[in-house]
């Protein structure tokens, strides 16, 4: 793994040393539920390999980037969001509400979201 560090919360996730409710996993890329979800569905998809934002991992592997996105369709699908609709949602640094830097998508569904940008 790259720049992994001991106090990265996903990094400690993906080791299974912090627990979390593990919807889809590949040898890559995981899938679990948000501990603070803000929408009947709140799941978020990692790669397992330590990238900090959405911008470096696509820079570093694109291959993995599509992984993620991957998955996250993949989610939306078993969590029954593809009719109605749902958001893939990467905040990215301090201006974008970024708290975790290890890249994640927020896949969010099951009520409405109303529009984010005018
Ligand atoms: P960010 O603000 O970085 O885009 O999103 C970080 C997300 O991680 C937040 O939605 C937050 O609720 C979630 N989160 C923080 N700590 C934990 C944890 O220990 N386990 C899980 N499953 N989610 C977490």
């Amino acid at each position: 793994m790259r720049n992994v560090t001991a106090d990265c919360l996903f990094c400690r996730i993906v080791a299974g040393e912090i627990p979390a409710t593990v919807v889809q996993s590949t040898d890559r890329v995981l899938a679990f539920r948000d501990i603070d979800p803000k929408a009947p569905v709140h799941v978020l998809v990692i790669p397992r390999e330590h990238h900090a934002d959405v911008a470096s991992l696509a820079a570093a592997d694109p291959a993995l980037a599509g992984e993620v996105l991957a998955m996250a369709g993949e989610v939306a699908t078993a969590e029954g969001l593809r009719d109605d609709g749902f958001r893939v949602i990467f905040n990215t640094g301090p201006n974008g509400g970024q708290e975790v830097f290890h890249v994640h998508a927020h896949v969010v569904g099951g009520r409405p979201l109303g529009r984010m940008l005018p």
